[in-house]
Parts: C-alpha cells; sequence; structure tokens
C-alpha cells in the first residue's frame, strides 16, 4: 500500500506530488496520456512569476524533474476506476489492469477541448491544438473557432504560421481580456467574423473549407477549434460533487481531495493550478498525519 494517489500530471498534480514526497509521503503520479498534461501542448508561457516567456514543454519537464527529485514515482497508465474498500481505502485500477491500494486520492484531472459537434468534424485538418498541428498550414489560411483566452492565443499563434487566420466567433463580441485581442487584430494577416457559426466542415480526404450557418462558404484548410474545456470529473463522481457544467465543486469523501482544472472553468492559469495543487497537499498531508492506519 501506498500513501498517496495523484491522478493527472499536469501543474496541478505536479504540484501536490511535490508537497506529498518532500513531507515523506509515497506517491505515485498516473501520468494519464500525455505526462504534463496540457502544458505539453502550449507553446509559449508569459504569465507565470520567475519563468518568464517559457516554453510549455520545457517547463513540464522542469515540473517532472522537480516532483521526481523528492522521490514521485510516475506510473505511466490512465486510471479507469477508483473505488473504496471497507477500511476506507482506495483502490485505484489503470489501464494496464493494475489496481493498486493508497490511504488518500489527489484528483486532478483536468479539462479536454470542447468540440463543436458539427459534420465534418473529423476531417484531417480540424485541429484543437495549433501548437501541436499549426505546422502543418504554413502559408495557408486557416480559421479559429471561439472568441475566448484560448481562441485568441491559437490565432496569435496561427497568425505567425499561416497567411490569413480569420477568427469566427459566434457572438458579437469577445470574451478574451482587451488588451490580448488589441495585440491580436494589430497583426495584419488577422481577421474577425462576429455572429458566425459553423454548420459543417468542407472536404473530402481533408478539409478544403467551412460552410457557415449563414450560408457564407470560406476556403481554409486548417480550422482551429477553441471553444471551451470539458473537464475530466467522470472517474471522481462517486467520490465528490460535479456541479451542472460538469466540474468537481468538492470532495465528498475522507482522503478524496480534488485539485486544479477540474475544479475551476474560470482561472484556467499554469499559476492557479500550482497553488491549488500546493493548498491540495497540505491538506492531504495534514489529513494523513491525524489519520491512523
Ligand atoms: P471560454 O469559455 O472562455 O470561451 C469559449 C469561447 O468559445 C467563447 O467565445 C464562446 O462563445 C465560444 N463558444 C463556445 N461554444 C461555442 C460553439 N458551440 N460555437 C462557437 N463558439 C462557441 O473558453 P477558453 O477555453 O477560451 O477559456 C477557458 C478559461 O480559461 C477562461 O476562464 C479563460 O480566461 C482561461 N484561459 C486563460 C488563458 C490565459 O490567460 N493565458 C489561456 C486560456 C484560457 P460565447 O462567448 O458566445 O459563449
Amino acid at each position: 500500500m501506498r500513501d498517496v494517489a495523484i491522478i493527472g500530471s499536469g501543474p496541478a498534480g505536479l504540484s501536490s506530488a511535490l508537497y506529498t514526497t518532500r513531507a515523506g509521503f509515497d506517491t505515485h503520479v498516473y501520468t494519464g496520456e500525455s505526462t504534463g498534461g496540457l502544458l505539453t501542448t502550449t507553446e509559449k508561457v508569459d504569465n507565470y512569476l520567475g519563468l518568464p516567456g517559457i516554453e510549455g514543454g520545457a517547463m513540464a519537464e522542469l515540473f517532472i524533474e522537480h516532483a521526481k527529485s523528492f522521490g514521485a514515482v510516475f506510473v505511466s497508465a490512465v486510471v479507469t476506476n477508483i473505488s473504496i474498500d471497507p477500511q476506507g481505502l482506495f483502490l485505484v485500477q489503470d489501464s494496464s489492469g493494475q489496481t493498486n491500494l493508497y490511504k488518500a486520492v489527489i484528483f486532478s484531472g483536468g479539462s479536454k477541448p470542447r468540440k463543436l459537434g458539427v459534420p465534418g468534424e473529423e476531417l484531417p485538418g480540424v485541429s484543437w491544438c495549433s501548437v501541436c498541428d499549426g505546422a502543418f498550414y504554413e502559408g495557408d489560411e486557416v480559421a479559429v473557432i471561439g472568441g475566448g483566452e484560448s481562441a485568441v492565443e491559437e490565432a496569435m499563434y496561427m497568425s505567425n504560421i499561416a497567411s490569413k487566420v480569420t477568427l469566427l466567433v459566434r457572438g458579437d463580441r469577445f470574451r478574451a481580456a482587451a488588451p490580448a485581442v488589441e495585440q491580436l487584430l494589430s497583426r495584419p494577416n488577422v481577421a474577425v467574423r462576429f455572429n458566425s457559426s459553423v454548420e459543417r466542415f468542407i472536404g473530402e480526404d481533408s478539409l478544403v473549407g467551412v460552410k457557415l450557418t449563414d450560408g457564407t462558404l470560406l476556403e481554409l484548410y486548417g480550422a482551429f477549434e477553441a471553444i471551451g474545456q470539458i473537464p475530466q470529473s467522470a472517474l471522481a463522481a462517486p467520490w465528490a460533487e460535479i456541479s451542472s457544467d460538469g466540474f468537481i465543486s468538492r470532495a465528498t469523501v475522507d482522503g478524496f481531495f480534488v485539485a486544479g482544472d477540474v475544479t475551476n472553468p474560470e482561472h484556467r492559469q499554469i499559476a492557479v493550478a500550482v497553488g491549488d495543487g500546493a493548498r491540495v497537499a497540505m491538506d492531504a498531508i495534514k489529513w494523513l498525519q491525524m489519520r491512523k492506519f
């Protein structure tokens, strides 16, 4: 039996791992599909104190190595089930078929990009990550769908690669903060279409255009959806209160803790996740110290 299972290896989970291992508790970090979480698909981070302009992948490496240096053990697997035995210990089952026993769980499952759910979305050329796929569209026209911070970031990134970036905003205004929007719109190859919703993506083998609900056809070869996040909270559902938007409001059983983006739709920031991971780990440490096993 180990002391703590941390589920998710984004900034929140890695920060928790640093605290629990430093406090002397045996810690397994279940990495999920990619160690480092969404951070690994972030191009540049400019708003993390003390590390201006760091590349997302490099930051993830720093976080991982820091957690490992205190003895966190990384399990490269996706957790498939969490149950509780009669003694109140947590049974964590993973995709390799293994089940391990823990005194406490810190659940930091993060969130995944929301999809539009319109026809043609499966075509090559439709993407949710410009850092991952943007380089394929060098010199092409592309669209970014959404009007929040993520859409502005995606569009900014693509404006360095594509010949033209058209932002398709379904309403009549941006949700992203004004300075970022101003900076984006100062780029000569960026255009915005407000009141524009995608009806379908067009193409046979790959994307060649987008049809809007007002009938407009746009010819383009890449489309990046940035319309919000879906929290990965399902596994926590038996042991936590989930709000109507799917984010976790609070844990409901002893020894089960929740941290990071899976709890917070508003402040999706690395600094916030790191702070939350630390705060929650401190609660978990107190709980482990007080509880007699
Ligand atoms: P948001 O929820 O902030 O924005 C989603 C955007 O997508 C809105 O413009 C919304 O339009 C639009 N949208 C939603 N559904 C559809 C749809 N079906 N069709 C077309 N458009 C749609 O999501 P983000 O991922 O941008 O950000 C989530 C949180 O993370 C926010 O709190 C944000 O501030 C934060 N964040 C911060 C960053 C930073 O500060 N560097 C970077 C990335 C995220 P509508 O307004 O009409 O609902």
